[in-house]
């Protein structure tokens, strides 16, 4: 700003206002390197009932840039998908035919040890979320679900 002092003529103030807006495209720049270089794609696995959930939780993925590897459509169906395509991650619904997703967890994480599963619960089913997370799941999404609620589990489940 000491240009302006001396010199405050139109062509100084171009000169500094091009000079700010060069700095601010390199902090930009790093920024975006620095969110790529911290980024890691999932591979990831969605199991729920509703088929508008499963499409829903796939685009908020997949916008992300992770991978949805397959889609379950219950418990059991999760435990199958899981044993064949060992995905990363695991997105899963609480209440399904069939088999419940607290159950499935307990399976799944008993047979993988290193199993992430993150659940995704409605309001109101705190006691199965509760036993979701004894079962072996390492967190929990609540739903309506948000975009950068769901995103951030998956981040955290990928650098544990
Ligand atoms: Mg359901």
């Amino acid at each position: 700003m000491l240009v302006f002092s001396f010199c405050p003529d139109a062509y100084y103030i171009m000169e500094v206002v091009e000079l700010m807006r060069s700095v601010l495209l390199e902090l930009i720049h790093g920024m975006q390197q620095w969110e790529e270089e911290w980024f890691i794609m999932a591979k990831v696995l969605v199991v729920d009932d509703a088929a508008f959930m499963r499409l829903m939780v796939r685009n908020i993925l997949e916008d992300a840039g992770h991978e949805v590897v397959s889609e379950a459509v219950d418990g059991s169906d999760a435990i199958e998908k899981y044993r064949r395509f060992r995905p990363e991650l695991v997105i899963m619904d609480i209440t399904m035919p069939v088999m419940e997703g607290v159950e499935a967890v307990g399976k799944i994480c008993n047979a993988y040890h290193n199993a992430k599963i993150i659940m995704c619960s409605a309001m109101g089913q705190r006691d199965m979320v509760v036993d979701s997370l004894k079962a072996g799941a390492i967190d929990f999404v609540v739903k309506p679900i948000q975009n950068n609620r769901l995103l951030e589990a998956v981040d955290r489940a990928m650098f544990r």
